[in-house]
């Protein structure tokens, strides 16, 4: 009988995994992507305990729950007890695509303070329909028996009865098994890091959630967003403009200085009508020339496929894309 891991990446799911394989037990793990992109050591983690991996989108589903969440946020934007019930009714599909019978997740009673108190998990359980089918290898005991164990498919007595925040007891045994990469506990969730809850809000109420793809964007370079809702986003560094350019490509447009240091200026689709007037004023500063007063910039556009040089005349002087003040407003976190 082999059973579904919903793997993270992170050590608590990996653990989980490997005391089942010390008990015979096939896995095929399953990893589900986050429309904001996450890092994460899902492909590690599979390879350290030698199983299968897929993968799959938590998808719109995930926007919409993000939108109007029936359970609630956690302390953050994080909807996540209606974001385990997404993830366990996609698990289930497929559980029947591959022919596990059953799901393992790395949770731990009490870990998390709004999805894994014991009664939440009930909840999620039921929610999601699948009661009793969802084993807990680390807090075990402190629940109630599954199926699995009812059956003898799992030994019990062999599963752990964890509980808490503490993460001695989980690098007590990920040496004991010898792991070569040891995976931070969090799945790095941006909806929980506090300086994200600004861009996700505006994005999940300005955009109406619309252009979904977009939510890919959040997590690189420095965000602002002005009165009419335009939404403009300027690459800090070489990392977060090879990754802004990857994704925007299909999305919106990007603007790079041409010839001089400065950021790359991105422009997620609906575009505003002034964007040269914008992309002026973000280059400006750092044009080499710009003590000579505003002269024009030249900068090169790039959209899906086509990109050409243009030369950016100055705007009005009394543009407020000139005023440095105007831009620390408009940052968004
Ligand atoms: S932390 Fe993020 S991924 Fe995890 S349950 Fe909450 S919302 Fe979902």
């Amino acid at each position: 009988m082999k059973g579904l891991l919903l793997l993270s990446g992170g050590l608590d799911s990996s653990l989980a995994g490997r005391l089942l394989l010390e008990q015979g037990i096939e896995l095929v793990g399953l990893h589900l992507e986050s429309p904001f992109g996450c890092e994460n050591t899902a492909e590690t983690m599979a390879a350290e305990l030698g199983v299968p991996l897929l993968r799959r989108p938590k998808g719109d589903a995930f926007i919409d729950v993000l939108k109007n969440p029936e359970f609630g946020y956690g302390s953050v934007v994080n909807p996540c007890i209606d974001c385990r019930i997404l993830m366990f009714t996609i698990a289930k599909k497929v559980m029947d695509e591959t022919g596990t019978s059953f799901l393992v997740t790395g949770e731990v009673v009490g870990q998390r303070p709004m999805s894994q108190k014991r009664d939440t998990l009930y909840v999620i359980d039921q929610e999601a329909g699948m009661e009793g089918e969802i084993l807990r290898p680390l807090s075990a005991r402190l629940l109630p028996e599954t199926r699995m164990e009812k059956e003898g498919i799992v030994d019990r007595k062999k599963l752990f009865g964890w509980a808490g925040r503490s993460r001695k007891p989980q690098l007590a045994l990920a040496k004991k098994f010898g792991f070569k990469t040891i995976p931070s506990p969090a799945g790095g969730c941006l909806l929980t890091d506090e300086h994200f809850r600004e861009r996700v809000t505006d994005f999940i109420t300005l955009d109406d959630g619309r252009s979904r793809e977009n939510a890919s964007l959040l997590r690189h370079g420095r965000h602002y967003r002005f009165e009419d809702s335009t939404w403009v986003i300027l690459g800090r560094n070489e990392k977060d403009n090879k990754a802004l350019d990857e994704k925007i490509s299909g999305l919106g447009v990007s603007f790079h200085p041409e010839g001089f240091n400065g950021p790359s200026v991105f422009f997620p689709a609906p575009l505003p009508p002034h964007m040269d007037e914008i992309v002026y004023g973000a280059l400006w500063p750092h044009f080499p020339e710009h003590e000579r007063g505003y002269t024009p910039i030249p900068a090169k556009t790039v959209w899906g496929e086509s990109n050409h040089i243009l030369s950016l005349e100055p705007p009005l002087e009394e543009s407020p894309f000139l005023r440095e003040d105007h831009w620390t407003t408009h940052l968004r976190h």
